[in-house]
């Protein structure tokens, strides 16, 4: 889908400070060179584990056919790509769900702050395992919203997902929830989801990209995490079936904060 992205950067002392609005202007149009691309992508990403699997199996079955360690070591590695082509396929099926679902299944009301106590717990036990507390304001209000339980579930994942993988280092992620009384782009009440980390930060020229499929900061630094590229534009995707609005605001060496927006009812757009 096109998407029209606003960027604004702004001085704040010598740091320089970032912030970028992302909303879907175009509805279903995908040029054919998007699609192109797209596949393009998916080929790569596919045959780049596939590639490192077929010359271990070579080697395997060759030089390192009668040495215990090395083929201890080879299967670790080839588990390891196995489990990222796997975790692409899992993207990309909940990818092409989501743009099928945008059409059929239609939005019901939701407790929002429930969904999100539900990402927490489940990613607590990886924060713990990472040494980062991780914290959370808000969600123990009564808020209800249009909306569709998996996928809000999966945005608040895969948002303290990324603050605990790319953001951890700061120690402490928070995520809060704060109602807006009349949201200028929504035209009306909505629900602020906040997810900060005190990490690196992200440049400013990343940030109007970052919810392209596939395109990463540090793709080294993603591949490590077990990353594929995906999970901000499936964020994007799923806060645009909520007619909802995703900000992002970050500044080298301080760390980034995620904002989704989700209309408090529906018929706003
Ligand atoms: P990935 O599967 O690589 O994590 P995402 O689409 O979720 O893909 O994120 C895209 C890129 O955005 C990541 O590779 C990372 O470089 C950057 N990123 C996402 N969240 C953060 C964050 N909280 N702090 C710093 N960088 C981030």
């Amino acid at each position: 889908m096109l998407s029209e992205v606003t960027v604004s950067a702004l001085t704040v002392g010598r740091a320089r400070a970032a912030a970028v609005s992302i909303e879907d202007r175009s509805g279903h149009e995908e040029t054919e060179l998007m699609r192109r691309d797209f596949v393009a992508n998916v080929s790569h990403e596919l045959r780049t584990p596939l590639t490192a699997l077929m010359g271990f199996i070579e080697t395997l079955r060759g030089p390192a056919k009668n040495d215990p360690v090395a083929h201890d070591r080879f299967l670790a590695i080839m588990e390891r790509e196995a489990g990222r082509m796997n975790r692409l396929i899992g993207e990309l099926l909940s990818l092409s769900r989501v743009e099928q679902e945008e059409r059929r299944r239609p939005l019901e009301r939701v407790e929002l702050a429930a969904l999100l106590r539900a990402a927490i717990t489940t990613l607590s036990p990886a924060a713990d395992a990472a040494g980062v507390s991780l914290e959370q304001f808000g969600t123990d209000q009564q808020v209800t919203v249009p909306g569709d339980s998996d996928q809000l579930v999966q945005v608040f994942h895969n948002l303290i997902e990324n603050a605990l993988k790319y953001g951890g280092g700061g120690g402490l992620v928070s995520v809060s929830l704060e109602r807006i009384e009349h949201e200028p782009v929504l035209r009306g009440p909505a629900w602020a989801v906040t997810v900060a980390d005190r990490g690196e930060g992200i440049e400013a020229r990343h940030l109007p990209r970052l919810t392209e499929r596939f395109y990463r900061v540090d793709s080294h630094r993603s591949r490590e995490q077990g990353g594929t590229g995906l999970g901000l534009a499936i964020v994007k995707h799923i806060v645009n079936r909520h007619r909802g609005r995703m900000k992002i605001e970050s500044k080298r060496g301080e760390g980034s904060r995620f904002i989704v927006l989700l209309p408090e009812s529906a018929g706003r757009s």
